[in-house]
């Protein structure tokens, strides 16, 4: 069986600018996930940016599984026409796993529809994730619930469509809550929303951060399910007063 084919994209502006940022990931985020999960065997390549087309050719694409999608500062600064191939590329299949602060990509509200907006705040506070639904398969292998030491606080109201299924809701020191993990079908492809990642942080480092990554692409690559037609349709039985 090939293996599933993951692309990472990853803005790759806070690694540059903030010495701060820096420090935590030297190889930009995208590396710090990418390590893991070409180490679990799948077929993982990066994109960034400040690449012709931000690394998203229409090639790219065409061979890419599942796209895992780290963006904050620079969301405007994607191109309308990367953004429309992807979410294309979405509906006719490709998985696509938004983290962190991607809520608020072109890509993501685009594909939700909504404003995508939440509280937030940044006091490197205490974040419990609980599992909510221990029978998903992106869940497989956690304990009833982890911890990270410090991150930035998403809250509610997060301004997204109900999810098909919630799988992870994080509680906050400060009080808090947040739908953490939620699935969505936008056509034929599977969209995962995952909310830690904070840049400053070790988050992508940590061990069930990475295990809910990896058995999120094995659950958002395509199935090879049926490949649906559209449009006008000649009938498949014979239909009385049918001409062609
Ligand atoms: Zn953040």
């Amino acid at each position: 069986m090939q293996p599933i084919r993951v692309t990472v994209w990853n803005e790759f502006r806070h690694e540059k600018s903030h010495a701060e940022v820096q420090a935590v990931y030297p190889q930009g985020i995208h590396e710090a996930i990418a390590t893991p999960l070409r180490e679990s065997g799948f077929a993982v390549r990066t994109a960034t940016l400040d690449e012709p087309s931000h690394g998203l050719t229409k090639e790219v694409l065409e061979d890419t599984d599942v796209l895992i999608w780290w963006g904050h500062m620079a969301h405007n600064e994607v191109s309308d026409d990367v953004v429309k191939a992807v979410v294309e590329r979405v509906w006719s299949g490709m998985g696509l796993i938004v983290l962190h602060s991607g809520h608020f990509s072109k890509v993501f509200k685009s594909l939700m529809g909504t404003s995508c907006d939440l509280k937030w705040r940044e006091a490197g506070e205490h974040e419990r994730l609980w599992v909510v639904n221990p029978a998903h398969p992106i869940v497989q292998g956690l304990p009833e619930y982890f911890e990270l030491p410090h991150e930035e606080m998403y809250g509610e109201h997060f301004d997204i469509p109900a999810p098909d299924e919630l799988v992870l809701i994080s509680w906050f020191a400060g009080g808090e809550v947040f739908r953490s993990g939620c699935t969505y079908h936008r056509g034929s492809g599977k969209v995962f929303y995952f909310r830690p990642g904070h840049e400053t942080f070790p988050t992508y480092f940590d061990q069930n951060v990475q295990r809910v990554i990896k058995n999120a692409v094995s659950w958002a690559s395509p199935s090879g399910g049926a490949q649906p037609k559209r449009g006008h349709s000649e009938p498949i039985e014979s239909l009385p007063g049918w001409e062609k």
